[in-house]
């Protein structure tokens, strides 16, 4: 979005973020990717420049911020690094919001200071071996055994997992009532029953922790439900339709680093005597990702002003995500072919991008999810 259309505030803290995304997280990005490796140094700096509590309360040690910060912040760390941004959405978006939206009082004191400061870190786990698009049909159980919650079965895909201090777990409580039989529970690193199996061989966002999550008979204290038991669904929804938008925002900023890295090197590389980006058929190229971009970037502040402003925004905020995803994955395609064979190779920002860009037309609901989304909306179904 043009910098004309952002508040003074926003252009302010976009210049922040952009900063850090260019000084610090962009020269990392292919050594942490290389190595896989968890980025804690990214993670420290953007807590000690007060990112981690961007949108947290006040009185939780936050900033307070709007979703449209959030969205501007988050296209500027993925514009730099994809894995950090993935930590970040994951850890502010759902983990955090969801305790902060439905926890009780002394779940959000315990637990929201700390997150806010990126001092512990969190992850949710929704996804399961047999049901990720129809997460309702979930087979994690949660019963009562005395007077504490027993959890039983496995999380698939739990980004985070191998660092998280505290889990955001959902589980069944009764599989016949499917998403009304569902609760939320805070689950701690170490708890006993709860094994973490990471997951390798991930296609991109390499520097991020995946894992499988175990439980044995995880005994969970009653003081750990979040919220009403039987409202867990409704509450991953909630917290799912508003983390959509920091989604579509890293698909901007992914899309965003495939332009930057496509006209750099076209500005470098010769063919037939005259720069790439001396040919029409290139100059157009990158008009079309540019404009492309700025549309995806549109559909994002769109959502996220809707939010802010109290206002429905779930249609919008699919929208955002659907076309963004397709645009990340475009432009890192658009990228790649104009490095030619040099961009197949690691570590080039384009191969990078284009191994990054696929998973967002894949996670917090597919590009098949968001269109069931939009198409139920909009045709009231
Ligand atoms: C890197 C990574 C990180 C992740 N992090 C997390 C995390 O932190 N926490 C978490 O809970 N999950 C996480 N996930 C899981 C992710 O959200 C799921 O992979 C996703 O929701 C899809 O579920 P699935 O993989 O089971 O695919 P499925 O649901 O089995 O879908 C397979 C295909 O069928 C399509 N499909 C399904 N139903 C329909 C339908 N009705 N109509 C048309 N097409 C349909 C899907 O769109 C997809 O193309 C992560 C995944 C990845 C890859």
């Amino acid at each position: 979005m043009s910098g004309a259309l952002l508040s003074e505030d926003e252009r302010l803290l976009r210049s922040t973020a952009r900063d850090f995304a260019d000084r610090v997280l962009a020269p990392r990005a292919a050594g942490l990717d290389k190595r896989g490796e968890f980025p804690w140094d990214n993670i420290r700096g953007m807590a000690e420049i007060g990112l981690f509590g961007l949108t947290i309360d006040e009185e939780y040690g936050g900033g307070g911020g709007t979703t449209r910060q959030l969205a501007i912040v988050v296209e500027e760390i993925a514009r730099g690094c994809g894995s950090t941004s993935v930590i970040y959405v994951a850890h502010l978006g759902l983990c955090t919001h969801f305790i902060l939206r439905f926890g009780t009082a002394e779940q959000k004191e315990r637990w929201v200071p700390p997150l806010a400061r990126a001092e512990k870190i969190g992850a949710f786990a929704l996804t399961e071996p047999m049901s990720g698009s129809d997460s309702a049909a979930m087979r994690t159980t949660v019963s009562m055994k005395d007077r504490q919650y027993v959890l039983n079965g496995s999380k698939l895909f739990t980004t985070n997992a191998a660092e998280a201090d505290v889990f955001v777990i959902l589980a069944t409580g009764d599989r016949q009532r499917r998403a009304r039989g569902v609760a939320a529970l805070l689950v701690e690193r170490g708890a006993d029953g709860f094994t973490i199996n990471p997951q390798h061989g991930k296609m991109g966002m390499r520097a991020t922790s995946t894992a499988e999550l175990v439980f044995e008979e995880c005994a969970v204290p009653e003081s750990n439900v979040v919220g009403v038991e039987g409202e867990g669904f409704r509450q991953t929804m909630d917290v799912l339709n508003s983390s959509r938008i920091g989604i579509a925002a890293q698909c901007v900023g992914l899309a965003q680093a495939a332009y930057d890295c496509a006209v750099e090197y076209a500005g470098r590389r010769e063919a037939f005597g005259q720069r790439l980006v001396d040919f029409q058929g290139i100059q157009w190229t990158m008009a079309d990702m540019a404009t492309d971009i700025e549309a995806a970037r549109g559909l994002v502040m769109r959502a996220a002003t809707l939010r802010d402003a109290g206002l429905p925004f779930v249609t919008e905020a699919s929208m955002a995500k659907l076309f963004a995803s397709r645009v990340a994955v475009h432009s890192a395609d658009r990228a790649m072919q104009v490095h030619g064979g040099a961009g197949y190779f690691a570590p080039t920002t384009a191969e990078r991008l284009y191994r990054d860009a696929k998973v967002t037309e894949i996670y917090e609901g597919t590009s098949e999810i968001q269109r069931m989304i939009i198409a139920r909306n909009l045709l009231d179904m």
